[in-house]
């Protein structure tokens, strides 16, 4: 396919929803699929609602998932991403347009006015839509509306949904721009559309009634239409659209959360489409392989265990200094103090059995600062009857010359045979005088990576708390 140019179109009123990465994602795969053009478009015309913050939060996030993006004249550099607000100009000479072509008017009725009539409607049972009266009138003040057409039906061929057609006679004559001279969504959206020549506009298919709207304008300027493609919408488990009710639906809260892009983007791309049954792609593979062919025309269901279980895959398939360099900021946050070669010896012990930084974070305190110890680990396992064995351990190690993974073995097989006790019995003490619990990675490992001095001290420390029999 040749020329694909494709748009992620967000309005920055709030932080940046997974759902709205996974079009944004779409989007981005098809044109990266077909050699394509994909630009972002922040739709910041809403001045009341849109925020910095949340323009801030979607480049961040579109920068933390992978999907670069070609056009547009930025903020302060050429690359991008385009903002409707600095369009005014190109608005106005489209509204002049349809204003000469007797495809637009003004309208004087007050919004009292029209959520009266609104109400008269329903109360007879008519459709409250607006009634026209201020078509022909002329007027050269007021907000501006777009001139509908309200005979036959308006066919949209959706790539995902199929043939859908809409009755004209439930077209409204839409406000397109108002007496601020801003203009409003589907008007903005239609000569942004057009003027950047996007091929395919896929959005969320909570637009799909905006659709006939919009194919209305591009006719009355002349343009010709894009194809569309509704993805169907993320739900959460309880099958209502996903919201905050569910759990976290900001794609940042997710890096808080310790998820890799690469799982999000993963995740993502599954909630809607396949590839046979294969779960696991890399970014590159999803640019070979997506089509919208396989993009399913019904509703996904967000499963926020299955994201951990691809999260799971990536923390343990990737090097593992490169998921200590993700978790540095983790560990500062907590104020410890250690090198990422540190924390990469802890993410070798830890990750099988973690599937967040944060998991990792949460079960490797005791590698940082000292452990916190819990009362019934220390009373079942910190005895009179273990502290001999400690002692003779402790013994052993203040000589050891390499405090590594062998002597240490060989270390713990001479205090089994002194005592005839078997391994969990000499271990086990030895884990809660390091950790401060029963659970932790090999004792060798741990013993390696708190090295000989924290190590002894510790073991002293839990010999000293041992009141004598
Ligand atoms: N700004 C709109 C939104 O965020 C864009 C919809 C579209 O893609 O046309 O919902």
């Amino acid at each position: 396919m040749d020329n694909v140019r494709v748009r992620f179109a967000p309005s920055p009123t709030g932080y940046l929803h997974i759902g709205g990465v996974r079009t944004a994602l779409f989007n981005w795969l098809y044109a990266r699929r077909h050699g394509g053009t994909f630009i972002l478009r922040i739709e910041d015309t809403d001045q009341a609602r849109s925020t910095d913050e949340s323009m801030n939060a979607i480049i961040q996030g579109m920068d933390w998932c992978g999907m670069d993006y070609d056009e547009g004249p930025g903020k302060e550099g050429p690359h991008g991403p385009y903002f409707q607000t600095q369009r005014l100009d190109i608005y106005k000479e489209h509204i002049d347009r349809l204003l000469a072509n007797g495809r637009a008017y003004r309208c004087k009725c007050t919004p009292e006015e029209l959520d009266e009539r609104r109400k008269a409607a329903m109360a007879e049972g008519r459709p409250p839509k607006y009634d026209g009266r201020c078509r022909d009138l002329g007027l050269t003040e007021g907000v501006i509306r777009f001139r509908a057409v309200e005979e036959g039906k308006t066919v949209v061929n959706d790539l995902i949904k199929g043939t859908v057609t809409f009755d004209n006679s439930v077209m409204d004559d839409l406000i397109i721009m108002r007496t601020d001279g801003w203009p409003t969504y589907n008007f903005a959206v239609v000569v942004d559309d057009a003027t950047m020549g996007m091929t395919h506009v896929l959005r969320g298919d909570d637009h799909l009634n905006n659709t006939p709207r919009q194919i209305q304008i591009y006719e009355a300027l002349g343009y010709k239409t894009p194809e569309f493609g509704h993805l169907s919408m993320i739900l959460g488990p309880d099958k209502a659209r996903l919201s905050k009710r569910h759990g976290a639906t900001s794609i940042m809260q997710y890096k808080e959360m310790g998820y890799l892009p690469e799982s999000m983007v993963n995740y993502l791309v599954r909630l809607g489409w396949s590839h046979g049954d294969q779960e696991i792609f890399s970014m590159q593979e999803m640019v070979e392989h997506f089509s919208l062919d396989t993009v399913s025309s019904s509703a996904a269901v967000f499963n926020p265990d299955k994201l951990k279980w691809i999260n799971h895959h990536y923390i343990n398939n990737k090097p593992a200094g490169e998921i200590a360099g993700l978790l540095m900021p983790f560990v500062a946050q907590e104020g410890w103090a250690a090198g990422q070669d540190y924390v990469e010896k802890v993410v070798l012990v830890q990750r099988e059995k973690c599937s967040t930084l944060v998991e990792i974070i949460e079960a490797s305190r005791y590698f940082f600062v000292e452990p916190e110890m819990d009362p019934k680990s220390a009373e079942k396992f910190l005895t009179a009857e273990t502290n001999p064995v400690l002692q003779r351990l402790i013994e052993l190690l203040e000589f050891m010359i390499v405090f590594t993974h062998e002597p240490l073995e060989e270390a713990f097989h001479k205090v089994m045979e002194e005592t005839g006790l078997k391994m969990g019995k000499v271990a086990q003490p030895v884990r809660v005088a390091l950790t401060g619990g029963v659970v932790s990675p090999g004792i060798y490992d741990v013993l390696e990576i708190l090295g000989r001095e924290k190590s002894l001290d510790r073991l002293k420390r839990a010999v000293a708390s041992i009141t004598p029999a």
